[in-house]
């Protein structure tokens, strides 16, 4: 008989303190975020895929070393240069000027090795974390295209 209402008491206390604990979540403020109408603010240590950084120019600060695309473990990154003259001091010399930044996010790790090894400072890692597609092609990015039209 004892052991009927000691199970009786823990049961009704067991389901007090479960109301309580109810009772309080029920008037915080909501937390859930009704994605896709309204997105957080990632944090600054986010790491979406890479893009260029511009200068004040709004050309990118890659100086073409090649550093990021022999520093990638997994070969994500293709670069392409043209050689250009510019006149520096009433002489013509030629400099090398980027053409082509791709970037094959299906393979990227997103280790970073590519950023931290730019000496140039011309690589962040993007806040973009909505990307989904059924098709491989679609995270086949040109960063060089997507730089000028950030620009335009
Ligand atoms: S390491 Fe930096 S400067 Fe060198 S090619 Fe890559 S993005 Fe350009
Ligand atoms: S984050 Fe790593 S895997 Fe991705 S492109 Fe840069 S070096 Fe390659």
């Amino acid at each position: 008989m004892g052991g009927y209402f000691s199970e009786i008491f823990y049961g009704s206390k067991s389901l007090l303190i479960g109301m309580g604990i109810t009772f309080r979540e029920f008037f915080k403020p909501t937390v859930t975020v009704q994605y896709p109408y309204q997105t957080i603010k990632m944090s600054a240590k986010f790491r979406g895929h890479t893009e260029l950084i511009a200068d004040e120019e709004g050309k990118p600060k890659c100086g073409v070393c090649g550093l990021c695309e022999r520093a990638c473990p997994s070969s994500c990154i293709t670069l392409g240069s043209i050689s250009v003259d510019i006149e520096v001091d009433g002489k013509v010399k030629k400099k090398k000027v980027l053409s082509k930044y791709e970037l094959d996010f299906t393979k990227c790790s997103l280790c970073g090795q590519c950023v931290e090894n730019c000496s140039f400072g011309a690589l962040e890692f993007s806040k973009e974390y909505n990307l989904a597609s059924t098709r491989k092609e679609d995270f086949h990015f040109n960063l060089l295209k997507r730089l000028e039209e950030r620009n335009a």
